[in-house]
């Protein structure tokens, strides 16, 4: 099959989350089984800043062929030649509506530029819902895309890419299309919907979030037009990209290691440990890279941060998110220096090192999509400790870390103890380390599954 993919993050070149991992692995693995995939992305300054070789082959489209799969660049300066994705510390590009909507146009035109009749686009999140919603109502009329058939995969329903009306006329669209059956949802633009309701299927990257976003507590105001889909409405598990995310091969941690030589990993702890500025002991060192967002469950731990830093452990953090995390982090970090190192950036190699260095990986979130941080983790031999909820429920167990299941900050303390108390258990420690470590999270599988969904859409089969 010919399959394009859209994404407006894609790892190596641009990442802000778990979006970019995904768009950067599904490709080469959907290769691997045999297909051809090609991927489009903006031109952001983020990839130029990176080094990478783009290959222009229009005034407005460059490629770069370094990865395994084409990846195609749409370039424009003003929309796109900025240090942010989505927005800066400030908050959102005021002009995001522009911006996604003319690379959304520009992706689905470049596909008749280089005459790749794909059989399926598969676009990811609201950036580039608009690919469906243009495809489904302005281009059909064109020969070359009839027939395309469309998934739109959402990664989290919690961001849906929400505008004012006033800006609908921009989008080049017939107004009847701003409707509660299509884009609008209480008086706004709403463009993850118009994804749901225009493309053929529609997944989720875990089976558990798929049937939560169905219910009032997860579907944030989806619910009933998920629920109208539901025959076409389907979860499909994250995988992990182990040439990346490998400890045996990871060109970032201090020393490499694997299940042959796990004391290797205590070598990358004492560095951690050094690196941060917190002495050299033998207790707990708990890790955590995330957005600082009420959802990665910063809510509950900022409830019990105080607690939490009086137990025998030690913490590093490597977050950015939402101002009032940074605040009450960087004054817990400045009265507990010997027990919370914090980093308020987004450092990749450091966050390798944070998963190779630490003993337990939290990752308290009140909803989670899939969540990569605990499959990276495991693959670490660091044990996730995890609220029970979407892929993460999915993906861990007792035999492999500890899941509370009340969001309570008292529910979380008591797992955290119960964890400081297990890592006593060197034994028992160890076979946690190693049910995660043998744990397979690889994309094989998952890109199976898709490949299986988007033949049913192709091939009715
Ligand atoms: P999200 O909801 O943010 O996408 P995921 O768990 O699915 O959460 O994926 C997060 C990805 O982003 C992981 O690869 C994680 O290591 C990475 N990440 C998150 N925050 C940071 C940070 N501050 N620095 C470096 N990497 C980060």
């Amino acid at each position: 099959m010919k399959i394009a993919v859209c994404s407006s993050e894609v790892v190596p070149f641009a990442k802000t989350g778990g979006l970019a991992d995904v768009s950067g692995a599904l490709p080469l693995a959907l290769k691997k089984l045999g297909h051809e995939v090609i991927i489009i992305m903006p031109k952001y300054k983020q990839v130029l800043d990176a080094g990478f070789r783009l290959r222009k082959i229009s005034p407005d489209v460059l490629v770069n062929d370094e990865i395994g799969v084409p990846v195609y660049f749409i370039e424009h300066e003003q929309f796109f030649n900025r240090p942010g994705l989505y927005g800066e510390k400030t908050g959102d590009y005021p002009d995001n509506l522009d911006r996604f909507s003319h690379y959304s146009r520009r992706a689905l035109e470049l596909l008749k530029e280089i005459d790749f009749k794909a059989d399926i686009i598969h676009c990811h999140d609201w950036q580039s819902a608009l690919v469906i919603i243009y495809l489904k109502n302005l281009y059909n009329k064109d020969p070359f895309y009839a027939g395309i058939k469309t998934l739109f995969t959402i990664h989290n329903i919690g961001y849906q890419g929400l505008f004012s009306k006033e800006e609908f006329p921009k989008l080049g669209l017939d107004w009847g299309l701003f409707n509660m059956e299509a884009l609008e949802f209480y008086d706004k633009i709403n463009l993850l919907k118009g994804g749901i309701v225009f493309s053929d299927a529609i997944n989720t990257v875990s089976v558990k979030y798929s049937k939560e976003i169905q219910t009032k507590e997860f579907g944030f105001g989806l619910e009933g037009v998920l629920h109208k889909r539901k025959d076409t409405l389907f979860g499909i598990i994250n995988g992990l990209d182990y040439s990346i995310w490998n400890p045996a091969t990871d060109k970032y941690i201090f020393k490499r290691y694997s299940l042959k030589k796990l004391s290797d990993k205590y070598k990358n702890k004492e560095a951690l440990q050094k690196l941060c500025g917190l002495p050299k002991k033998n207790v707990p060192l708990f890790g955590m890279v995330s957005r600082l967002a009420a959802q990665k469950g910063l809510d509950i731990f900022a409830l019990a941060i105080e607690q939490f830093c009086k137990l025998e452990l030690q913490l590093v953090i490597l977050g950015t998110g939402d101002l009032k995390y940074h605040v009450i982090l960087e004054d817990i970090a400045k009265r507990y220096p010997k027990v919370v190192s914090l980093h308020l950036k987004f450092d990749d190699p450091l966050a390798h090192k944070i998963y190779a260095g630490c003993d337990i990986f939290l990752m308290p979130s009140h909803y989670e999509p899939c969540g990569l941080g605990q499959m990276i983790s495991m693959s670490y031999g660091t044990i996730p400790l995890v609220y029970k909820t979407g892929g993460l429920a999915d993906t861990v167990n007792e035999k492999n870390g500890f899941v509370f299941s009340k969001y309570t900050k008292d529910d979380f303390l008591k797992t955290v103890k119960k964890a400081i108390s297990t890592y006593k258990n060197k034994k028992a420690w160890q076979k946690l380390m190693i049910s995660g470590m043998q744990t397979n999270f690889s994309w094989e599988e998952s890109a199976q599954k898709y490949v299986k969904l988007y033949k049913k859409l192709v091939f009715k089969a």
